[in-house]
């Protein structure tokens, strides 16, 4: 039973959605908002709402964008003869950070998991492969991350790309095993693209 008023207990709820919000620091947050002036409430609901209603997948490489197709695929100054291929869009930001990378991208949004019920069919590889098909392509680098699932979803790739005859090259491991893309530094993810090797 909770033991707030309707509209608090239901913004507790909300936050308590979020991932990494326990029941303890969902109510914080929504104290924290009752608290605030109302200007700034209101600013943080139409931020929500805005970057929700304005953004959406790139129909080419499903990065979030708020113009289709996005600023990279249309990019006149990107070598659009390479794909890097990323489990997440906050690896793109990781791997534009390095200023190492000039291709375009593809975006996995996820890793095959047979463990959590994730197989091929559920994350954009199909896309991929339409790409594959309709673009002129050299190589693709499979930068997902370095642990089980993202070995195994590169390694499936790889697989299913070679009749295609395109190279599958694979960042080198200066990334730590187990670790995620997003959260290594730009030398390390620098280097790491410098000794990609092929599959
Ligand atoms: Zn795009």
């Amino acid at each position: 039973m909770s033991n707030f008023v309707l509209p608090v207990a239901k913004l507790i709820e909300e936050f308590s959605k979020l991932p990494g919000i326990g029941k303890k620091t969902a109510q914080r947050l929504a104290f924290y908002i009752l608290n605030s002036k109302e200007d700034d409430a209101i600013h943080l609901a139409e931020a929500i709402i805005e970057a929700k209603k304005k953004t959406r997948y790139c129909s080419i490489c499903s990065n979030i964008t708020d113009v289709d197709p996005c600023n990279i695929c249309t990019s006149p100054k990107r070598d659009k003869k390479v794909i890097c291929v990323v489990e997440d869009p906050r690896d793109i930001v990781a791997m534009e950070r390095t200023r190492e990378y000039n291709g375009l991208y593809h975006v996995l949004h996820g890793a095959i998991s047979p463990m959590e019920g994730v197989g091929p069919e559920d994350i954009k590889i199909k896309e991929l492969l339409t790409r594959l098909q309709k673009e002129d392509i050299d190589e693709i680098i499979m930068a997902t991350n370095p642990n089980i699932e993202g070995e195994a979803t590169s390694m499936y790739i790889s697989k299913i790309v070679k009749p295609l005859e395109v190279k599958v090259t694979r960042i080198a491991h200066g990334v730590p095993v187990g670790g995620d893309l997003e959260y290594a530094d730009e030398v390390t993810l620098a280097k790491a693209l410098e000794g990609r090797r092929e599959l």
